[in-house]
């Protein structure tokens, strides 16, 4: 993966709050106050732990897409 940054998106209407992204790639993913997972700022820093935990996610509410592009970095299969 590219060491440009990267733009973490959360879709709040898929997410089911069980906070294994926040888990596994704590410095760029949270659990906000309302239960569902939020990142911590737009863009952040691509990390091995960052693409896992888009890729486990299990309702596959997150996107990580390099920030100037736009393409989607993870999850892919
Ligand atoms: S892993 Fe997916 S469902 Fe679980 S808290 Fe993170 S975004 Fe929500």
């Amino acid at each position: 993966m590219s060491a440009d940054p990267v733009a973490v998106t959360v879709d709040q209407a898929r997410c089911i709050g069980s906070g294994l992204c926040a888990r596994t790639a704590p410095d760029a993913l949270t659990l906000a106050a309302n239960g569902r997972a939020a990142p911590l700022g737009p863009t952040a820093t691509p990390s091995d732990a960052l693409t896992e935990a888009a890729e486990m996610c299990p309702v596959e509410a997150i996107a990580v897409r390099h920030a100037t592009t736009g393409e989607l970095l993870a999850p892919v299969w």
